[in-house]
């Protein structure tokens, strides 16, 4: 049957045969279509566009099969748009077009449905296999009602399960469009069939997709949450400085002039440091160990003055005398400068206390532009000291020399290493050989440090070491060093330093100007006699210091300009005189002698007393004296009986008599040799009866037979000597030499006697 009806071309939507559906229409045309059909019998033809974006399609663009539909509901909305709800009829063919009164009208043959010949059994299976696929199908496609599913399920007429899934199915307008063009029944069951397992497979596609998607996104989502609630947790214990400390270490690290071996290890232990809580002692070992990693110098250098001339302007400039020394040091930093490495032995600068030797050590480093440290060794007795302790220690810390370098912050400083000769070693380690090793050329450009780990190169280093006796300096280390003996300073060399320097640098150090204060030279001098006995000038310093500061009081409490400090008025600042000038016995006596001693803090002199008294011919030793001076004493006794007969001594004395030898006085320990000709002449004038004269002092080693050996230290002896106010001195003949080198000044106003036997010296001893 043909005919003619108002006709909707559709955009995107396929209508099939039973399907009641909305669609809104705002094209002219398509209004006017539905206007005239509900104007007639309400029946519209309305066929699929090929092309939705075609605004005036003709008959080319146009799906060949439509659908009769009746219009059920009309509705206007605003902006000239009206909805449509329509039911679908029958199948028609389009068979032309004409556009005619304002809309199009189709001419339209109905599609008589091809009846299929097929068994009930067939349509059973049929049925049963879509309702398989749908069961299928909604359980794929969550967004599948329930409801619309239990509704399919209940059809049970096959056609009419047929199309109501095409109708009730998601598809798209083009599978509908196919759908509705299927030939009969079977060819749209077998085509719904086929389109609702691509459906199924591309929803399982889809949801694996989704899975994935799901999965990377949750995976991401989770990380962010639990780095959120981290960073709370953090917060809440106080740790939230803890990450950023890590990324402040990593970052200096970075920036740290130092091989990529130690950078690796800062990292190391950063990352470490995250796992461990803010505050507990462990990230507190952990932290001290980083900073000290990032504190040593690795591989910061400073640059060295090699000017020479420079050098020893500053070290005049510093210093008062010390000539030798002085020129010493200087051919040192020349030959240094022009080897280029520290090869050169290191420099010991051997004294007693407070001649100058840190100071000579901080002008060098002053001259040549090198950072300064000071490392001192006094009483070290365990090598941990040198090397540190292990990190497992409880307290562990570096080294002395690791934390020496750390507080320069250079690899080339000036190390000071002070009192090398008061290391000791004992059970736990040798420290000397430690020390060893940093000194060692061959081995300190890898010192290991038991808490550092990590090799610290100290061959770029400048050592210089003091001591204030070398004899007692471990000989292996000695042998790595230059010695450079700085002596006992006579009293005037003392009144030009306190003139030149000391006072200078008291008067600033205690905030007063230089016309405040005037300390006359003989008030100077008194001090040097009269409140100081020492070989340096730590004390006159320290006096100088004393006046300082009560000048200062007075300034200010009193208001007086300035403070004139002369011979005349110094026991208003110091005090009573300490040290009386004379220190001779005042007459000549039996059985006392001086003997000069030399110790590691200058020299002294040394009165040595003997007595005898009825007894069994023991000898009795009393006072200070060391092993070698017990020696020294029995060889004197033994040198005293050979001597019996020419002093008409009773030869029954020595086994009659108890003989006794005192050494009285002296804080200081003595030890050596040097008073065996002391001890012969006081044993001999006591057995003899014979009086020493008072104004001699003598010292000398002796043999059995007699002969006087040399000794040493005679410059610091002379010196004690002059102090004491001895005018004749009995000095080894063997000795002469040394005397040559001593400034006159010591020599002034004392005779000195040269012997070689004990002969000459009881010549001038007794009385
Ligand atoms: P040491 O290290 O030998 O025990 P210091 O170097 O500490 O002695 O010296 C003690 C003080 O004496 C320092 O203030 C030092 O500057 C000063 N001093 C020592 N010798 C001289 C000198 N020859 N010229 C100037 N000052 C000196």
């Amino acid at each position: 049957m043909k005919k003619t009806i108002p006709v909707i071309p559709m955009r995107g939507l396929t209508v099939l045969p039973t399907m009641v559906l909305h669609f809104d229409i705002s094209r002219e045309k398509s209004i006017k279509a539905v206007e005239a059909a509900m104007a007639e019998d309400q029946i519209i033809f309305l066929v699929t566009q090929q092309n939705p974006d075609d605004n005036n399609p003709g008959l080319r663009n146009l799906y060949s099969i439509g659908v009769a539909a009746r219009i059920r509901n009309v509705a206007k909305l605003p902006r000239n748009i009206v909805r449509v709800m329509a039911e679908g009829l029958e199948r028609g063919k389009l068979l032309g077009i004409e556009d005619c009164d304002g809309y199009l009208h189709a001419r339209v043959e109905t599609i008589r449905e091809t009846e299929t010949e097929y068994d009930d059994m067939t349509k059973l299976a049929m049925t049963r296999g879509l309702e398989e696929l749908l069961k299928r199908y909604g359980q794929l496609n969550q967004k599948f009602g329930k409801e619309m599913l239990r509704q399919l399920l209940e059809i049970h007429d096959f056609e009419k399960l047929v199309m109501a899934v095409c109708v009730h199915l998601p598809l798209s307008y083009e599978q509908r469009q196919r759908l509705l063009e299927a030939e009969d029944m079977v060819d749209r069951y077998e085509q719904l069939c086929t389109m609702l397992v691509q459906e199924m497979e591309i929803i399982q596609i889809q949801n694996e997709i989704q899975q994935k998607v799901r999965e990377r996104v949750d995976k991401n989502q989770r990380e962010y949450v639990l780095r959120e609630q981290m960073k709370l947790i953090q917060e809440e214990l106080g740790e939230d400085t803890l990450l950023s400390e890590v990324d402040d270490y990593i970052q200096k690290a970075e920036e740290l002039c130092a091989s990529d071996e130690v950078k690796e290890r800062i990292r190391k232990e950063a990352q470490r440091l995250k796992g461990l809580s803010g505050n507990s002692a462990e990230s507190g070992v952990l932290r001290n160990y980083i900073e000290t990693l990032l504190e040593l110098p690795w591989e910061k250098m400073s640059e060295d003055n090699h000017d020479l001339k420079r050098a020893a302007e500053i070290l005049d400039e510093d210093h008062y005398g010390l000539e030798k020394v002085k020129e010493r040091v200087l051919e040192f930093l020349a030959v240094r400068s022009l080897t280029e490495k520290g090869d050169s032995p290191i420099l010991c600068l051997v004294g007693p206390p407070g001649t100058g030797k840190t100071s000579i050590a901080r002008s060098i480093a002053r001259a040549l532009d090198k950072k300064y440290v000071r490392i001192s060794l006094g009483g070290v007795r365990d090598e941990a000291e040198i090397r540190g302790h292990r990190r497992t220690y409880v307290g562990a810390m570096p080294g002395r020399i690791a934390a020496g370098m750390r507080q320069a912050g250079v690899k080339n400083p000036l190390m000071l290493i002070d009192e090398v000769d008061k290391v000791s070693s004992d059970y736990k380690g040798d420290t000397s050989s430690a020390l060893l090793e940093v000194f060692d050329s061959e081995q300190n450009c890898r010192f290991h440090d038991h808490y550092v780990e990590l090799p610290i190169d100290l061959s770029q280093v400048m050592f210089i070491a003091t001591a204030n006796d070398a004899s007692t300096i471990p000989r292996p280390l000695l042998d790595r060093m230059e010695v450079i003996e700085l002596g006992s300073y006579t009293s005037n060399e003392k009144l030009h330093i306190a003139k030149r320097h000391l006072l200078q640098k008291q008067i600033e150090r205690n905030g007063l100007k230089k016309s405040q204060l005037t300390i006359t030279k003989t008030a100077l001098a008194e001090m040097i006699s009269g409140y100081t006995k020492e070989a340096g000038v730590r004390q006159l310093e320290r006096q100088i210091g004393r006046i300082c500061r009560k000048a200062a009081r007075e300034i200010l409490e009193d208001g007086a300009k300035n403070v004139r400090v002369s011979a005349k008025n110094l026991e208003e600042y110091l005090g009573r005189r300490r040290y009386t000038f004379q220190k001779r016995n005042s007459q000549n006596d039996i059985g006392i002698v001086r003997g000069l001693a030399w110790t590691s803090v200058g020299g002294d002199t040394l009165e040595i007393e003997v007595n005898t008294m009825p007894g069994k011919g023991e000898l009795v030793l009393t006072g200070q004296l060391g092993d070698v001076m017990k020696e020294s004493a029995r060889a004197a006794v033994s040198y005293v009986r050979s001597l019996g007969e020419k002093y008409q001594i009773d030869p029954e004395f020595f086994t009659k008599n108890d003989l006794h030898i005192h050494i009285p006085e002296g804080a200081v320990p003595k030890d050596g040799p040097s008073a065996g000709v002391t001890m012969a002449t006081a044993v001999l004038s006591a057995t003899a009866e014979i009086p020493v004269r008072a104004d001699v002092a003598m010292t000398g080693e002796i043999t059995l037979r007699g002969r006087v050996l040399a000794i040493g230290g005679l410059k610091e002896k002379l010196l004690a000597a002059k102090q004491a106010g001895i005018t004749t001195v009995i000095v080894p003949e063997e000795n002469r030499a040394d005397i040559a080198e001593i400034q006159d000044e010591i020599k002034e106003g004392m005779e000195l006697v040269y012997v070689s036997t004990m002969r000459e010296v009881l010549d001038t001893a007794f009385a």
